[in-house]
């Protein structure tokens, strides 16, 4: 909640021991639990709320449950133990009993239970032999309860402890409620207003202590509206100020472009053309372009990439090439050089960790024109003479800060090229700051994949298949989802089964061996002297072997849906139709099975990345190195379409009427902008 946060309020700020029923134990508790200052514990949300309607049948909770029920007592038992004792509650509602358990309960607890009352309990529950238990659950009588909304907070183990329970909690955040005084908005009015957003302190307070349903919904549309419009300044800020780097040179084609458009042994499809069109565009108006290729596997994105590469080339300019491996970097260079050296262009790679002194020297000079090579061309040390132009291939795998640092350095347009296809919604929420180019359809000549779903009792079969395909010249990717292991999840076991059966034929290839190991194997697999593959999700990137027409996936439910996307992508590239066989152990008609089934049904990559957004959680796809800081604790963007909208429709509304942020009404959004991305330079970079 960087409103608080960064509100740097005088009450806020003091450690919470000031607060009345905290001593020194309890500080020290909450203090190792994170929560130092009383704004870091007014700063945390609920967990959840507790209401009758959450409340399930006793008779559907299960052992470890954290569960609500809505039961009566039937009978209490009180044995005191000197100044305390146990207090143990027979309770049942419609479907069982179950037994309530308070050790060391002083006696006026027990007071407080009567038999017939009602009440709400929440907790752990225990079930074994002995039937249903709950110990030391919250509860509260149900007359209370009727409507409220009940707090519960992430607690710790040491928290209970020292009993600092819901309870107390819930109190002492009231009081403090009570006590703070108004913290100015730090979102404009006018934005709040037309958003029918409720103020901050009301919002506050609704989340702590909601008085219904539809304020606490309010006080969280606002809290990740808050959320929202924060990262979406970030990257409104970013993009105005690459429009308006004046370092950044216009690219025009010329001669060498023409040249590997006419050498290209095809033609490009409509789609390839309409995305070049568009990128050609941005790179010729000026301010430095910031943009995103997004377009399903095998679309052909590199070709576009690399007509592009050489416009800048024809205008002057050097351009680096990243990949995520030096495996692809190695297929790029090869493909490159064989069309671009005999029209003048020098093409380099960029093996080691930063490169030959030769190789550094050749780039300083100017004399490589187009580097091609793995993030190591990240490094300050790689330095350019007149750099401009960065692509970075399967983008995804690169950090937010790697990707811009090198770009903004430099002035060097950026273009990133991404693996998945990504759907609209998710584009602004991840790469708001990006121009999105969508490249549509396929390569005429894609036989394309289809895609097979067999139990592992089906390898002997399946392994028949491969003998039938190499006989024909084809090649065979068996992708594992470890290397090490004992069982056919395992690449080093699939491998040595394969090389039995398949004598001389098969290699094993896996990101730990040594890369001129890792060369020499992938040009055999190449070449077709081993044509069989046995492999890890290594080969998922922009591995193109245009022979390779079977990849069979073992233990398959073990790969995320965008994955095993781009795994089927590496076959049935060119005319001859591609076979992806996913092997799984998981019984028919389970979950898992039923996933695998639905994704061998369908080969829409828009619609997989869809579906793979949705099995993901937000934290990871919004992890930290996509978007620096982002601590979404309440916004979902890839659901919160509208609020998502809003959010950069004002962004770019308080940038253009304020651009450095120095109006009054801004200030909290710029100390929020500074509270959250401090860690990074992306502020610094953005202002
Ligand atoms: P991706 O979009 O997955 O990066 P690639 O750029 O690797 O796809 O292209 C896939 C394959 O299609 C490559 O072998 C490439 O040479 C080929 N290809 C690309 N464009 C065309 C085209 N217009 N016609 C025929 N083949 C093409
Ligand atoms: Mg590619």
């Amino acid at each position: 909640m960087w409103e608080i946060i960064s509100s740097q309020n005088r009450y806020l700020t003091q450690k919470t021991s000031i607060l009345p029923g905290i001593g020194s134990v309890r500080a020290d508790a909450l203090s190792a639990a994170g929560f130092d200052t009383i704004a870091d514990l007014i700063a945390c949300p609920p967990r959840k709320y507790i209401h009758r309607k959450t409340a399930i049948p006793l008779s559907e909770i299960e052992d470890g449950d954290d569960a609500t029920a809505l039961v009566r007592v039937v009978e209490k038992d009180y044995i005191r133990k000197g100044k305390r004792g146990n207090l143990r509650l027979l309770v049942k509602d419609e479907s069982e009993e179950a037994v309530v358990l308070f050790f060391n309960a002083p006696r006026w607890m027990s007071g407080k239970f009567s038999r017939g009352a009602e009440l709400l309990i929440w907790g752990k529950a225990k079930r074994d032999g002995l039937g249903l238990r709950f110990a030391h659950p919250d509860f509260e009588f149900s007359s209370e309860s009727e409507k409220k909304l009940i707090p519960v907070y992430p607690n710790s183990k040491r928290l209970v402890d020292v009993r600092f329970g819901q309870k107390l909690r819930s109190k002492i955040i009231l009081g403090i409620l009570d006590k703070m005084a108004n913290i100015p908005d730090p979102v404009p009015e006018v934005i709040l207003d037309d958003l029918g957003l409720p103020r901050f302190s009301k919002a506050l307070r609704d989340l702590h202590a909601p008085a219904d349903l539809k304020s606490l919904e309010s006080a969280k549309r606002r809290f990740a509206f808050d959320e929202l419009l924060l990262l979406q300044l970030v990257f409104t800020l970013r993009k105005k100020r690459a429009c308006e780097d004046t370092q950044a040179r216009p690219v025009k084609p010329g001669t060498l472009f023409a040249g590997l458009k006419s050498a290209l042994p095809f033609k490009l499809t409509d789609g390839q053309n309409r995305a070049l069109a568009g990128i050609l565009e941005s790179l010729n108006s000026p301010g430095r372009s910031m943009l995103l290729l997004s377009g399903d596997v095998g679309s052909g994105k590199t070709v576009v990439a690399l007509l592009a590469a050489c416009a800048a080339v024809d205008s002057g300019l050097q351009v680096a090439l990243i990949v995520p491996s030096l495996l692809v970097a190695r297929q790029h260079a090869d493909f490159v050089a064989d069309i671009a050296k005999p029209l003048g262009a020098e093409i380099g790679l960029l093996t080691g960790e930063s490169g030959s002194p030769e190789l550094i020297k050749r780039l300083l000079s100017g004399k490589i024109d187009i580097i091609i090579g793995t993030q190591a061309l990240l490094s300050p040390k790689v330095k350019f003479k007149n750099l401009g132009l960065v692509i970075i291939d399967e983008q995804h795998r690169f950090g937010v800060k790697q990707r811009l640092t090198l770009p903004e350095r430099e002035g060097a347009h950026t273009l990133l090229l991404s693996a998945t296809p990504i759907p609209r919604t998710a584009a602004l929420a991840l790469y708001g700051d990006l121009d999105l180019q969508v490249l549509r359809g396929f390569p005429g000549i894609r036989a394309g994949v289809k895609t097979y779903l067999r139990d592992e009792s089906s390898r002997p079969a399946v392994w028949d298949f491969i003998g039938e395909r190499i006989k024909t010249g084809e090649r065979v990717f068996i992708v594992h989802p470890r290397v090490e292991g004992d069982d056919f999840s395992a690449a080093t076991v699939g491998f040595e089964n394969l090389q039995k059966r398949f004598p001389g034929k098969t290699a094993l290839l896996h990101g730990t061996m040594a890369e001129t190991e890792k060369n020499r194997v992938f040009a055999d697999f190449r070449t077709g002297k081993s044509p069989i593959l046995a492999t890890t999700s290594l080969i998922e990137i922009g591995v193109d072997v245009p022979e390779a027409t079977v990849v069979i996936i073992e233990s398959a439910e073990k790969f995320g849906l965008a994955q095993l996307h781009q795994i089927r992508g590496r076959v049935g590239r060119a005319d001859r139709p591609g076979y992806c066989i996913l092997l799984t152990g998981k019984e028919k008609g389970s979950r898992s099975w039923n996933r695998l089934k639905t994704f061998s049904e369908t080969n829409d990559g828009f619609e997989i990345a869809k579906q793979d957004l949705i099995e993901r959680r937000e934290g990871e796809i919004l992890s930290l190195s996509q978007v620096g800081k982002p601590d979404l604790d309440f916004a979902d963007p890839l659901r919160m379409t509208e609020l998502l909208e809003n959010a950069r429709i004002w962004a770019g509304k308080i940038v253009l009427s304020d651009p450095e942020l120095n109006l009054k009404e801004n200030s909290g959004i710029l100390r929020g902008l500074y509270y959250i991305y401090s860690n990074t330079q992306i502020v610094e970079s953005a202002i």
